[in-house]
């Protein structure tokens, strides 16, 4: 899950949540704050609330308050309205400090993401990460793999997740025999920007990092505080 940082509120307040709308896809780009699919910009991309609207009214027109979401992730999400699994019948009580989000927490660090498509919790995270990692995963059912209401996410993850890979083996036989690779470099970044799942393009290129600098500085909004290292020091924390 790519750790964003929209900036501040762009302005003092919004007369309609809708009116967010441009402005998250101009400081996230039109990807899901969740699961990171590609969301066509002809799709019916809807302002994302944290807090669902219904029950916090107050935070209906909040900055602070918005992601985008994928209309799956947004269900998922508002079909348990966040309670506890096992607790689906019981009374909402859904406290947003139980999850991680990826305005707010390093959720790049908290997931793995493997070549079969499933996410899994990061093992070496402390253990109350750990849980808050799991919960945040079942939230959005991130590895629900039974093809229910047109639900494509897995498969279209595992299917980057190969076409990732695909070109890796390319730039890497390319890189072996000298041939040059700027193009296919290039070719490759845009291939990562049609397609969305950040995460699953950070795994696969992990041994390359100036395809990941490339990966966090191009995808708008990633949070570069935590990647300082990549990014070559400090510097890349303070960008
Ligand atoms: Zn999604």
């Amino acid at each position: 899950m790519r750790p964003v940082d929209k900036g501040s509120s762009p302005c003092a307040s919004f007369s309609e949540y809708g009116d967010a709308k441009p402005y998250l896809l101009e400081r996230l780009g039109n990807y899901c704050s969740y699961c990171e699919i590609h969301i066509a910009l002809n799709a019916n991309i809807a302002v994302e609330h944290m807090e669902a609207k219904a029950y916090k009214p107050n935070l209906k027109r909040e900055w602070s308050n918005f992601l985008i979401s994928c209309t799956m992730c947004n269900s998922m999400k508002s079909a348990k309205d966040g309670r506890p699994l096992g607790h689906e019948k019981g009374p909402r009580d859904f406290d947003k400090n139980l999850y991680l989000w990826p305005d707010e927490h390093d959720t790049w660090n908290a997931f793995r993401y493997l070549k079969d498509g499933r996410v899994i919790v990061n093992p070496n995270l402390a253990w109350q990460d750990r849980v808050s990692a799991r919960r945040t995963r079942c939230l959005f059912k991130l590895n629900r793999t039974e093809n229910e209401d047109s639900d494509n996410r897995f498969q279209l993850r595992e299917q980057v997740n190969r076409t990732a890979r695909h070109y890796l083996a390319k730039y890497e036989a390319a890189l072996k025999i000298g041939y040059p690779v700027s193009e296919l470099f290039e070719l490759i970044y845009d291939i990562a920007k049609r397609d969305g799942f950040w995460s699953v393009w950070m795994t696969v290129f992990a041994d390359h990092e100036d395809m990941c600098r490339k990966l966090i500085n191009g995808f708008k909004g990633t949070n570069k505080a935590y990647f300082a290292q990549k990014l070559g020091g400090t510097k890349g924390a303070d960008s």
